[in-house]
């Protein structure tokens, strides 16, 4: 059983503001085509693929026609549009399933955003199109076995120059969509300057082996690898000629924090509204749980927690749009959302009693997916010691 549909966002109110006005007619209508597709062509099998972990492979075409993979960037956007669009759309994914904003995430956020951010314009005229229109599926990988929060200095994987080549060894972990990505970015140490650097590699390259991660309770839909790279070599044409240390990596991920801030909004908002249709529906004591004032105030603190997200995802998105956007206006966002975001799945959760912890009834879906969202794209203490630094002056991370 499917609690809500996505084509009602205003109607159920969980834009209790109303901060969908600040987009143009344009945005709202692709927005509004988004939610026809999530609502017929993805609602309908998520709980079957998380439940099997498998990603559904089709929607790929789907979610490229709509332009999602287009959107962010100068050379293939359909349109002109703003970050705060952008983010809605975010929103709208994980509204539906975090899985499925995560994949949009890795593919025009992470994936494309370094060839965007680190790439010269030959780069990005090569392949942003080809990663736009879906015929290319890509990936990121920065986490190893041996460094996740510590990666800006402590990757073990190594590149050495070797005449016009590049030989990449070491391994990565938790390499979203990389069991069968076409590209993945691989950053590495360089062996001769000791910076880290970015390379787009094919992942028909012989030495690289992605392997998926299997028994994930979180995310089920998204397939996570570890890599391993024994002697990958690729040209020098393959390495990101702009992206020079760990600085460039960094402004990848404050571009895309800020989405996955989005992305935690949507799966409070996907909780939320489930436990809402819930309490309408669920009679106990003689009259709906909604009537029970202990479950308004859950349904209450929920919209509360979802209102001032949005607000904040809003204006650091404009923070964006205004070119004013730090590391730590991401960095809050983040750690802020995504804790409100697990009070909220919870408070749905207990609104759905026993059947809050069964598929069907998606909000166990929301509530495990949670769990993935907090702690990927730096968890809430990395993003704390980021925000702490920056109010500070002071840095607290080892
Ligand atoms: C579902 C999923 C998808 C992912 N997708 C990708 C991907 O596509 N590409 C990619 O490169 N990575 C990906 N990641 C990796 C993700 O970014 C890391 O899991 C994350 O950065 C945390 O690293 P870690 O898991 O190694 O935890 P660790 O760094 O080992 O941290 C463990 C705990 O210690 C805390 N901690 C660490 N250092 C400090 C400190 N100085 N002070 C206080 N606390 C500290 C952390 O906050 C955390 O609570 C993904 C992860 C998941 C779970």
């Amino acid at each position: 059983m499917s609690t809500a549909t996505l084509t009602s966002f205003s109607t159920l109110a969980s834009d209790f503001y109303g901060f969908e006005d600040l987009l143009t007619d344009q945005e709202k209508s692709l927005l509004a085509d988004l939610r026809r597709y999530l609502d017929t062509e993805v609602r309908p099998i998520v709980n079957d693929h998380w439940s099997r972990g498998e990603f559904p492979r089709q929607i790929v075409k789907g979610l490229a026609d709509l332009g999602l993979f287009a959107l962010p960037w100068e050379e293939t956007r359909p349109f002109e549009n703003s970050a705060v669009f952008r983010g809605w759309v975010a929103l709208e994914l994980a509204r539906c399933d975090a899985s499925v904003a995560t994949f949009v995430g890795v593919q025009n956020g992470l994936a494309m955003g370094s060839i965007s951010v680190g790439g010269s314009p030959e780069q990005r005229a090569e392949w942003l199109p080809r990663l736009a229109s879906g015929e290319l599926v890509g990936a990121f990988g920065l986490t190893e076995p041996l460094s996740g929060s510590d990666s800006a200095q402590g990757l073990r994987t190594v590149a050495v120059r070797d005449g016009d080549d590049w030989v990449l060894n070491g391994s990565k972990r938790w390499i979203g969509n990389a069991t069968f990505s076409d590209v993945t970015i691989i950053w590495a140490k360089s062996a001769e300057d000791g910076q880290v650097k970015g390379f787009i590699v094919p992942t028909s390259t012989p030495g690289y082996e992605a392997t998926k991660i299997e028994g994930k309770q979180s995310l089920r839909i998204v397939q996570n690898a570890d890599i391993t790279l024994t002697d990958v070599r690729v040209p020098d044409s393959l390495r990101l000629q702009q992206a020079s240390s760990f600085r460039d990596t960094a402004a990848v991920l404050r571009l895309t924090r800020a989405d996955v801030a989005w992305a935690a909004v949507g799966n409070m908002v996907g909780a939320y509204e489930a436990a809402l249709a819930y309490a309408g529906e669920r009679v106990q004591f003689g009259k709906p749980i909604a009537k029970h004032q202990l479950i308004q105030d859950l349904l209450v603190k929920s919209i509360g927690n979802i209102t001032a997200s949005i607000g904040m995802v809003v204006r650091v998105s404009q923070l964006l749009d205004e070119g004013t956007q730090r590391d730590e206006h991401a960095s809050l966002a983040k750690a802020f959302t995504t804790a409100r975001m697990r009070e909220t799945v919870g408070w749905a959760r207990e609104v759905l009693g026993g059947n809050g912890i069964v598929l069907d009834y998606d909000v166990a879906r929301y509530f495990a997916d949670a769990e993935a969202l907090y702690s990927y794209e730096g968890t809430r203490e990395m993003n704390t010691l980021i925000v702490g630094r920056a109010i500070t002056g002071q840095a607290a991370f080892v």
